[in-house]
């Protein structure tokens, strides 16, 4: 039986270990945190919605459910020639005739960043972010900004949604604490039309929505640093701020950098549409770590992830069998979110013919919800599974 070992426990990681296991082959996932993190649902952490643990999932609990053995120990090197991977307790794995390396990315670094909190950073930060905004609400008053930067080299790895979505829920989460008037809340980032990769519907929607909550926006001008107190812009303004959210863009993940791997401008692993890493048989790369193909508007996401993780397990099982049957990820790749508020939601879709936002109050805040339950419970085969999702 032909054995695989998955780097990364997150969506990526997790639907190939599943898919692997459909074919029954030999998996072996390995992840440095003992749970699989639902990053979309942790929105609701900052605002006390959910907890840490709500969004969470054990990989112990996935690891029985569908038969692959695990392994929690850091990954702290990769020799991609040899396929040899080296844990941080010292331990060696080697032997395997597959590696699917899904490891997400890093985040480039920006001076002062110590200052800020991201929710698309270690989940701790969204937990850090729900004291911190208590901390406001008890003292009734404050300025709050959030925002997130750009990556020249790759603006697939820029992530801008979960900015929207925590600010637009911090407003309607003051605003039933009747407390709103008293906070100031700003929304920043440094390229003239944040969001544009959703479309000019979108964007125009947005501006109106940040009119009707009287959220400010600056954008449009290099971030140069964060300070305890703001955030200080090339054009010489600064966002006084008592609690700064700053996703930063995306680079490839230091790890990938010294594995041997061939890799792209901003860091990520390149790979063919079937996931391969051309010039290394049995080595793929998967999810936020691989360098994603596809039009300008295209970004690293949960859905296309997992996409590329089902084809991986169906080529895998293709290749042990010398089949020459592959799956590509391309024409699957389309930007999907349910952009939250907290009382509401817009529904996203972008694709080649263009973009669209539709506004769901009341409804599309549940919907969330639901697909937060539903990707818990059908990952943990409680439910069956929808088929692509
Ligand atoms: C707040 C937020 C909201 C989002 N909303 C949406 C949405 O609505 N729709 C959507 O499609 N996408 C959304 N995304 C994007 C989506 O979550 C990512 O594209 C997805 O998580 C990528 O999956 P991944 O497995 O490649 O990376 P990750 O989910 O980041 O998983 C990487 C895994 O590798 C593990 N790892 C890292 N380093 C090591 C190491 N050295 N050793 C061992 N293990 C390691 C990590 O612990 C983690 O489990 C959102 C992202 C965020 C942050």
């Amino acid at each position: 039986m032909a054995k695989v070992l998955v780097l990364g426990g997150g969506f990526a990681g997790v639907e190939a270990a599943i898919f692997l296991r459909k074919q029954e082959l030999d998996v072996t996932l390995v992840s440095d945190r003992d749970y699989f993190y639902i990053y979309p649902t942790s929105i609701w952490v900052p605002t006390g919605e959910a907890t840490k643990e709500d969004v969470s999932v054990p990989l112990d609990k996935l690891a029985f459910a569908h038969g692959f053995k695990l392994i929690v120990d850091p990954v702290t090197k990769i020799e991609a020639q040899e396929k040899k991977v080296i844990l941080q307790s010292s331990r060696v794995l080697e032997g395997y005739d597959y590696i699917v390396v899904a490891m997400g990315q890093d985040k480039i670094q920006h001076t002062g960043m110590e200052h800020t909190l991201s929710i698309c950073g270690k989940p701790e930060e969204a937990t850090e972010l729900y004291k911190r905004l208590s901390a406001l609400v008890q003292k009734g008053s404050g300025k709050i900004a959030m925002g997130f930067g750009g990556n020249p080299k790759d603006t697939s790895a820029v992530r801008g949604g979960p900015a929207f979505e925590v600010l637009f829920n911090v407003d309607t989460y003051l605003k039933r604490k009747g407390l709103r008037e008293n906070f100031e809340l700003t929304f920043f980032a440094p390229m003239e039309k944040p969001g544009m990769k959703m479309g000019h519907n979108a964007v125009g929607m947005m501006d109106k929505m940040f009119e009707m909550t009287h959220i400010h926006k600056k954008v449009g001008s290099k971030i140069i640093s964060f300070e305890a107190d703001g955030i200080n812009f090339e054009d010489g303004t600064k966002i006084e701020s008592d609690l700064t959210m700053f996703i930063a863009a995306g680079t490839g993940q230091g790890i990938v950098a010294q594995s041997g791997l061939p890799l792209s401008e901003a860091g990520f692993v390149v790979t063919n549409e079937y996931n391969e890493v051309e010039g290394f048989e049995g080595i793929y790369a998967i999810g936020d770590s691989a360098s994603l193909m596809g039009p300008d508007w295209r970004a690293k996401q949960g859905h296309v992830a997992e996409v590329m993780a089902r084809n991986v397990a169906y080529n895998i099982f293709q290749h042990a069998q010398n089949i020459d049957s592959k799956r590509g990820y391309l024409e699957h790749i389309n930007i999907l979110c349910v952009m939250d508020t907290g009382n509401g939601a817009a529904f996203v879709h972008r694709d080649d013919k263009g973009g669209k936002m539709i506004p769901m109050p009341v409804i599309g805040h549940w919907m969330k919800k639901g697909w937060g339950w539903y990707c818990r419970n059908s990952k943990l085969g409680k439910i069956p599974r929808i088929p692509g999702m």
